[in-house]
């Protein structure tokens, strides 16, 4: 845990967070800003910056966010109709928040390249 990460707080409890699954490794929830009907954060509870700091170590716990959420995705009712993953990498991707996170977007259509 990092003292003065947002999302190390929300997972410790310390700041509410609309929580939507969570597990030993991983929780899910609400963006405070959401871009889509459905816009959820996909977070390890590891403390990990970026995709950048990843190991092999790591390889599990990735292949894990992917797999519940497809398992969100389809549990309230948006997989069908398209979603999308997003993982932000560095300012110039948009990163915000220094604590690796996966946006599951959906409930919308989506225009391709992004922006
Ligand atoms: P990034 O820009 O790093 O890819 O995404 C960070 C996301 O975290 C943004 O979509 C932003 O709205 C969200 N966010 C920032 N602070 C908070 C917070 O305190 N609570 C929640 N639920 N989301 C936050």
């Amino acid at each position: 845990m990092s003292d003065k990460c947002i999302f190390c707080k929300i997972i410790a409890g310390e700041i509410p967070g609309k929580f939507v699954y969570e597990d030993e490794e991983i929780v899910a929830f609400g963006d405070l800003n959401p871009q889509a009907p459905h816009h959820y954060l996909i977070v390890p509870r590891k403390h990990i910056r970026t995709t950048l700091d990843l190991t092999t170590a790591d390889n599990v716990l990735i292949g894990h966010i992917h797999q519940v959420a497809g398992k969100l995705a389809h549990d309230l009712g948006f997989a069908e109709d398209g979603f999308r993953l997003v993982n932000n990498c560095n300012e110039g991707a948009g990163q915000s928040v220094w604590h690796i996170h996966f946006h599951l977007l959906g409930g919308r259509d989506f225009s391709w390249p992004p922006g």
